[in-house]
């Protein structure tokens, strides 16, 4: 996939979201709620440059024993990590929070695209609001399952998407974001 799918989706002289041309290896994560026709939590990894990207309904568990449906959707470009704010119109229209962020390491000892290949991946985490491995695991179509890993970061009782419901780049409440657009 590349991120040609995701611009012929949208009209960059009406979304103010990135159009994209950044390319660099950084092994970044975001995770982005998205108030769009149902709400839902964008998890994007930077491999190889590009934003490779799930759109989970329920959002991620910290509960090991919770699997989360996670729908694999195009390529984005990496300065989408940056983005919060409104999507006027148009493809994906609605408020997008940029829920968590931060680092990931590869816990296979083969390539982040050859996981992605393979349709199994696991990651580690250290972001602001989830930290620790994180399995994603490819069923059929485009349909795969999160699910948190049994280490020392899982966590039951943690409901981090009803309890921290902010933004890691700027503090606000979707409401706070919609508002100021
Ligand atoms: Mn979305």
């Amino acid at each position: 996939m590349s991120i040609k799918e995701y611009q012929k989706k949208r009209d960059f002289r009406t979304s103010p979201e990135p159009k994209g041309s950044k390319k660099k290896q950084d092994n970044n994560f975001v995770i982005q709620q998205h108030d769009a026709t149902n709400l839902h939590y964008d998890f994007r990894l930077n491999i190889d440059g590009v934003l490779v990207s799930w759109a989970v309904p329920k959002g991620p568990s910290t509960d090991p024993s919770v699997k989360r449906l996670a729908i694999r959707t195009e390529d984005h470009p990496l300065e989408y990590a940056d983005f919060e704010g409104v999507i006027p119109e148009g493809y994906g229209a609605g408020t997008v929070m940029i829920w968590d962020r931060g680092t990931y390491r590869n816990l296979k000892d083969k390539s982040m695209s050859a996981c992605l290949d393979d349709g199994h991946l696991t990651v580690w985490l250290k972001g602001k609001k989830l930290q620790g491995g994180y399995a994603l695991t490819h069923t059929d179509k485009d349909r795969w399952l999160l699910v948190k890993m049994d280490d020392d970061k899982a966590d039951a009782r943690r409901k981090p998407t009803s309890t921290q419901n902010k933004s890691v780049k700027t503090g606000r409440t979707m409401k706070q974001i919609e508002d100021d657009s």
